[in-house]
């Protein structure tokens, strides 16, 4: 067994500890070949390995370099069964907005406009750099961010930022008992968070759109109806609606719901529907435009995890 990372917060590789006990199971079910925050393996050992030497590889990042593409080919080579784990992996994730910009924006922004970085002369990362000693490489940056999916043939599918406990123990018993359902699955439920969630549901319809914290007090019903942007609708369940119990809105990490093609053109037009956008024909330009506007971020909201492997899956650059 094996579980790595690519353009990650290694958030992902936490959550496997966050399986507590069960690790020891895992540990004597399988062996951990490489595994980068816990054993000290390099690369060069999986390069050695025959291919398909390892039953399962936790694959948790998105694809945001030429190394990680090289990690994931190589890893697909070598794995008989390849897990895209997290929503980074799965659909792009938080580093998948990125695409609102190129490499070059990038390096502008993290590099010389940035109040914290000193760079005198304007230094920006090269793949190849001569110094005296001989020539120090960096891998490619690419302008475009892509899940594992979109590089290479993935097996199943955990999502979530993290993957929750109880979905990962879930996997791991499916995988030690060879119960694995059938390829290209989603390894979490077929509910939607909704469907998981403590607040009383009515009739939604609202007339503003708030943030938290412009609410005094959360009432105990559902934050759509309270006027907070919720994803529970168009997401997949399987955390128990965990920020619903912290009276946080659900963000999305789950990913769409089943048969959904794109998570956030889902949820705006749920939201249309709420706010009486249907009836556009009957409100003035400006009624309509000051409906909209009331949404601050638009992809930052409805396509935090998933800009990546949506329709529009990143910024038309001319
Ligand atoms: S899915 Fe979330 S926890 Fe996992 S690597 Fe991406 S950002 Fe981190
Ligand atoms: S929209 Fe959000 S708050 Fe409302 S029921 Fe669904 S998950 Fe719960
Ligand atoms: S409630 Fe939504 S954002 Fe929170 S963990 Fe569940 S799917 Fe992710």
């Amino acid at each position: 067994m094996l579980f790595t990372g690519a353009a990650s917060c290694g958030g992902c590789e936490i959550a496997v500890l966050d399986i507590n006990e069960k690790i020891l199971d895992v540990v004597a079910a399988a062996d951990i070949l490489f595994w980068p925050v816990a054993i000290d393996t390099k690369y060069k050992d999986v390069e050695a390995m025959d291919d398909k030497n390892i039953d399962v590889c936790f694959f948790n990042g998105a694809i945001r370099t030429s190394e990680n593409e090289h990690i994931a080919k190589l890893l697909r080579k070598k794995s008989k069964i390849l897990i895209s784990f997290g929503a980074c992996a799965v659909h792009g994730g938080i580093p998948g907005l990125a695409n609102l910009a190129n490499r070059e924006e990038v390096f502008k922004t993290a590099y010389l406009d940035n109040p914290s970085t000193e760079n005198h002369d304007k230094t920006l990362p090269k793949t190849s750099v001569k110094v005296k000693e001989g020539e120090l490489t960096l891998p490619e940056f690419y302008d475009t961010v892509k899940s594992l999916g979109q590089v290479v043939d993935v097996d199943y599918f955990l999502p979530g930022c993290p993957p929750p406990t109880k979905l990962i123990i879930d996997a791991l018993d499916a995988i030690v008992k060879n119960k694995l359902p059938e390829k290209g699955s989603v390894l979490a439920p077929l509910k939607s968070v909704c469907d998981e969630c403590r607040f009383e549901k009515s009739e939604k319809s609202i007339k503003d759109i708030k943030r938290v914290y412009e609410v005094d007090k959360i009432e105990e019903k559902c934050l759509l109806e309270q006027g907070i942007i919720c994803l529970g609708p168009c997401t997949r369940g399987g955390c128990d609606a965990r920020c619903l119990d912290a009276n946080m809105p659900c963000t999305g990490c789950g990913g769409p719901t089943p048969n959904s093609l794109d998570q956030g053109a889902k949820m705006i037009s749920a939201l249309a529907s709420i706010l009486g956008l249907e009836a556009e024909e009957k409100m003035s330009d400006e009624e309509v435009d000051k409906l909209i506007e009331q949404v601050r971020d638009i992809v930052g909201t409805f396509y935090k995890y998933t800009l990546p492997v949506s329709l529009i899956n990143r910024r038309v650059m001319k």
